[in-house]
């Protein structure tokens, strides 16, 4: 998709900082972090956000979670606890228009969010 950052660098023409990646699923850390641990997990695949995820999808967002618990328990942040968040929309925050899972730890976060 021309013009989408995420799959800029899902293909390596733009830099990141890779933690994960497979056929389906790529990790890295978020250029701004708002947590010690701060990642994003996406689909290789340019799916814009959740109202977008069809029938056929279903095993590729639970392979997104798979990857999350994984990187949860290598950067260490699984026993005590993490956040793992998905922004849609103008309302749910969605600044980039490319499904993605943050995944956020390290810190005591707070609840409702902002
Ligand atoms: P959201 O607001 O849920 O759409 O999240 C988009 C996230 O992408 C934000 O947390 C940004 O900091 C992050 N982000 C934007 N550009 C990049 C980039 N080039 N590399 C890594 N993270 C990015
Ligand atoms: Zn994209």
């Amino acid at each position: 998709m021309p013009d989408c950052i995420f799959c800029e660098i899902v293909h390596k023409r733009m830099q990141s900082d890779i933690v994960y990646e497979d056929p389906e699923v790529v990790a890295f850390h978020d250029i701004n972090p708002q947590a010690p641990v701060h990642v994003l997990v996406v689909p290789r695949l340019h799916i814009e956000s959740v109202q977008e995820v069809t029938t056929d999808q279903v095993e590729l967002m639970g392979k997104m979670i798979m990857v999350a618990q994984e990187i949860a328990r290598k950067t260490n942040v699984d026993e005590g606890g993490f956040r793992l968040v998905i922004n849609n929309g103008i309302n749910g925050g969605q600044t980039v228009s490319h499904l993605h899972l943050h995944l956020l730890g390290g810190r005591r976060m707070t609840w409702p969010p902002g």
